[in-house]
This record gives structure tokens, sequence and C-alpha cells, in this order.
């Protein structure tokens, strides 16, 4: 895997170089909203660790860190009231990972996805 690259521009994000339309912000986790949005609610979920992919954070990454960031993930999906398990309509979650996964920005991240049906997206 290649190794991580603190000029992309996730890491600017976290540095505070780019501006960013913050959800949410805890100790280990950054969430906010896609520049691109391709639902109503899109928001991007990104540890504060240096992780390339999703397998590199689940791998590598503290205890601490993973809990934060599932628990970012439950809170923002209540605070937007799209989470099936507060009564909502539904989310989709996904995390491109690497070439294959055609991952644009080499810095972990988790695409939330809600507030229209997305249609199935494996057949
Ligand atoms: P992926 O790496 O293909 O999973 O997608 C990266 C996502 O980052 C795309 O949906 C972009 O629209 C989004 N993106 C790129 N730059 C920014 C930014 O500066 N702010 C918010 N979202 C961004």
């Amino acid at each position: 895997m290649a190794a991580y690259d603190d000029q992309n521009i996730f890491a600017k994000i976290l540095r505070g170089e780019i501006p960013n339309d913050t959800v949410l912000e805890t100790e280990h986790t950054l969430a906010f909203r896609d520049i691109r949005p391709q639902a109503p609610h899109h928001v991007l979920v990104i540890p504060k660790g240096p992780y390339v992919t999703y397998d590199h954070f689940a791998a590598e990454a503290s205890d601490v860190e993973i809990l934060d960031f599932t628990r970012a993930v439950a809170k923002i999906c209540a605070d937007l009231g799209v989470g099936p398990v507060n009564g909502g309509d539904g989310a989709r979650f996904i995390s491109n990972a690497g070439e294959h996964g055609v991952q644009e920005v080499p810095h972990m991240h988790v695409h939330i996805l809600a507030g229209r049906p997305l249609g199935r997206m494996l057949e």
C-alpha cells in the first residue's frame, strides 16, 4: 500500500488549510458535507489519523479511534434523522479504497448518502 500522503485534500482540511462544511467533530473524527453531493444528504466521515483506506484504518487504528469513528457515524445518522434504528428512511455507507475502488482522495473516508431512494448498487 502507498504511504500516507499528507498533501491530500482531506489532510489539508484537517489542518485547517481548506474550509469545510462541518457536520460533526469529535476527538478523533471529522465529518463534513461533500462538495459534489450525490444525494440530499452526502456527508464524508474521516478519521483524524493518517489512514489511507478503510482496511488500513480497521487494521491499525486504536480501539478508541475506531469506536469514536463508528459512534460518530451513528450520531450523524441520528442527527440527520436518516438512520433506520431511529425510524429514519435509511442511508448508504460507502468507503472507496484503492485503484479498483476508484478512491479519489487517499485519506480513509466513509460516504453517508441519504435523503432519497438510492437504487440498487449490486446485482
Ligand atoms: P472518493 O475518494 O472517490 O471516495 O471520493 C472523494 C469525495 O471527496 C468526492 O465525493 C468529492 O466530491 C469529495 N471532495 C473532494 N474535495 C472535497 C472538499 O474539499 N470538500 C468536500 N468534499 C470534497
